[in-house]
């Protein structure tokens, strides 16, 4: 990537930037079930006991870890709207359960990481890497990768 371009997130309010890379989602106060993206309605969870009016709903910053539940290499360009760099360049998606919140969240993983590098149960951790770039710009998305 050239170091001179502006680097900005993909789509806004999903993540914080590096160096501290954190999903941002919503929590129910009531019964605590998180959300990721984030839910602003009421809360989905049917034994909560929370008014259910968007009033329970408040910001929250999901771990930075979890353990990989599943991962694929995918070998084919992801259909609209999802963007990919020109030419297309395989990349692996791992389904990771984070640590705290017992959900699964999926994502790219880092580049520079193999499949030979992955396994199920592995620890991970949030990165942010270049999902696509233009002249002046390199568009952003958290991404995961192995911890030593
Ligand atoms: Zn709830």
């Amino acid at each position: 990537m050239d170091a001179t371009k502006e680097r900005r997130p993909a789509v806004d309010g999903w993540f914080t930037p590096a160096p501290d890379v954190r999903l941002l989602g919503t929590r129910c106060t009531a019964c605590g079930t998180p959300y990721f993206p984030r839910n602003d309605l009421a809360c989905r969870n049917p034994a909560c006991e929370g008014p259910r009016d968007g009033s329970e709903l408040t910001e929250h910053t999901l771990s930075a870890t979890g353990r990989v539940w599943s991962f694929a290499d995918a070998r084919y360009r992801p259909p609209p709207p999802s963007v990919s760099p020109e030419p297309f360049r395989p990349y692996i998606v791992a389904a990771v359960e984070l640590d705290a919140e017992r959900m699964v969240v999926l994502g790219r993983v880092a580049p520079d990481v193999s499949l030979d590098d992955l396994a199920v149960g592995q620890t991970v951790e949030l990165t942010e890497g270049v999902l696509y770039e233009d002249d002046t710009t390199a568009y952003t998305v958290w991404m995961w990768r192995p911890l030593p």
